[in-house]
């Protein structure tokens, strides 16, 4: 059943587990839960579209590298999945090897443990499991790096998808315009006793269940737990100072061009770093995409404008003049970028800003930083890249400067993928919840999401996230 909290004056159930976010995560633990015959709640802070007035509500106070935290995350019904671009690609088994990275251990689970849930992922985010993941190009490269394979989703969007069959769901409450404010515990402050809402007219509620599931995405999720402030000072699961540290991305890093020898190339490609380079290096993975840029097409006039621009700047060598009119490169000529692995790093961080939100909230405080282990990745990846790729006969690779002279900063992007600020491990100094994704010292308050990640591998998070939110619904139907 559907709701708009706006309409609907009392929520009054006992529901067996109350889940927070409606975005993969969310709704993949909904509908799972309810498969099992779960009495379900489910929230959703935005409305069935977006919003501006729901939209705000993601803008954060930023103070490292910026990563667009407003505009990378979607906070309506289907959360970020309704603008997803749905690459796809699972963990691989050495992710969950559990060395320490800048002092901090990796999974306390091996991927045996999402393995099970691999296939109904796939049917989920209607990717062809007979398929399964394929590369685009052959083994060009003769060491140190292999094709990348990946699936294309079509994109799915949950809400496009999943929204009639939640709205028919017995067991299932789903109210929307109900955002989760706060969370109060029992008396010895061990489990969560209820949660808080409120819609944006100042109209609240209390929700009552036996387990509570926290699906807000990586940032959304420890600035609600460091919100939770008014019986644990310090936020609730943060007795280790460990909610919000961590913060991971994927760096988009414009390592410099390349040029085919064959000039009428046109191949894109893409290729993911092997276990014994990374290892040998002690660096994090990587996927390294080589993309000709004069495939973008143009049509009419504009087509005639580019051509134009083409053969003139070619010509004379002034591309990169006119790069900024018009997107395309010289015959053979493409550019190279990465989804490189970001180390876990403490100092990278979400917080709590001292603005408020129009609810009179703290907004998030967002920081993050690179390492230095990052940012020997990166050169190191690239620079074994650029080797291969003459080696192997492919054409040259003209490296950015920053990748060679370390005293330019590395220009880095995103990918819009935000990890790690709740992170799972054993020990609870050094992470947020445990392997079952329970937070640490509260018996029946969980976290879903890339929130969870240990450590980010270099694979798009949202199937492993679909993984693990399956593995929670399995673990809490019992
Ligand atoms: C442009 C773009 C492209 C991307 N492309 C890819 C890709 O190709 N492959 C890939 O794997 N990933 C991709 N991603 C990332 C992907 O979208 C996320 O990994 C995924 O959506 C995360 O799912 P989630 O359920 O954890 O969080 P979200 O989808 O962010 O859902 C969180 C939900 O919580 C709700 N919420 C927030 N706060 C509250 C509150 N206080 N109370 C109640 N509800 C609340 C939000 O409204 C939202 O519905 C992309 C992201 C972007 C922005």
């Amino acid at each position: 059943m559907l709701f708009d909290f706006n309409m609907q004056t009392t929520i009054d159930k006992v529901y067996d587990i109350c889940i927070v976010g409606t975005g993969p995560a969310g709704i993949t633990l909904a509908r799972k839960l309810a498969q099992s015959g779960k009495r379900i709640i489910l929230l959703e802070a935005g409305g069935l579209d977006y919003s501006e007035q729901s939209q705000n509500f993601y803008e954060c106070e930023s103070v490292g590298n910026d990563a667009w935290p407003k505009f990378t995350r979607l906070r309506y019904f289907g959360g970020t999945s309704n603008h997803w671009s749905g690459r796809c690609r699972p963990f691989d088994s050495s992710d969950f090897d559990s060395q320490k990275i800048n002092g901090l251990p990796g999974w306390p689970i091996r991927y045996s443990a999402l393995e099970p849930y691999l296939r109904e992922a796939m049917e989920i985010l209607d990717l062809n499991a007979e398929q399964g993941f394929q590369a685009i190009n052959d083994d060009f490269l003769n060491s140190h790096f292999n094709p990348d394979a990946f699936s294309q989703s079509p994109p799915t969007r949950f809400k496009a998808k999943y929204q009639s069959e939640i709205e028919a769901a017995e067991n299932i409450d789903s109210f929307y315009h109900a955002t989760a404010i706060d969370l109060e515990l029992d008396q010895l402050k061990r489990s969560v006793h209820k949660l808080k809402i409120t819609n944006y007219k100042e109209k609240q509620a209390t929700v009552k269940a036996d387990k509570f599931i926290l699906c807000l995405g990586g940032i959304e999720t420890p600035r609600f737990l460091l919100n939770c402030n008014k019986q644990m000072t310090s936020g609730v699961g943060n007795a280790t100072d460990m909610v919000g540290r961590c913060f991971m991305e994927h760096l988009n890093v414009p390592m410099g061009s390349f040029i085919y020898r064959d000039l009428d190339n046109t191949a894109d490609m893409q290729f993911y770093a092997d276990d014994e380079f990374v290892s040998d290096k002690d660096i994090g993975k990587s996927n390294i995409s080589l993309g000709i840029v004069s495939k973008v097409k143009s049509y009419g006039r504009t087509k005639a404008v580019k051509n134009f621009f083409k053969n003139i700047a070619c010509q004379m060598e002034i591309e990169d003049k006119v790069q900024f009119i018009s997107d395309f490169k010289c015959p053979g000529m493409g550019n190279i970028s990465t989804l490189l692995e970001q180390s876990p790093n403490l100092d990278s961080r979400v917080s709590l800003s001292h603005d408020t939100d129009d609810l009179g909230i703290n907004r998030a405080k967002f920081d993050w930083q690179i390492s230095d282990y990052d940012r020997k990745t990166i050169r190191e990846t690239g620079l074994a890249m650029a080797k291969e790729f003459s080696r192997a006969g492919l054409g040259v690779v003209r490296l950015a400067d920053f990748m060679l002279d370390e005293s330019i900063d590395i220009q880095f992007g995103h990918h819009a993928h935000h990890m790690g600020t709740t992170r799972m491990s054993d020990d609870p100094r050094y992470g947020v919840v445990d392997k079952n994704s329970k937070v640490h010292d509260i018996d029946n308050l969980y976290v879903a999401g890339s929130s969870v990640f240990s450590t980010g591998g270099a694979c798009n998070p949202t199937m492993p996230i679909v993984q693990l939110s399956l593995r929670l619904a399995d673990h809490l139907s019992g």
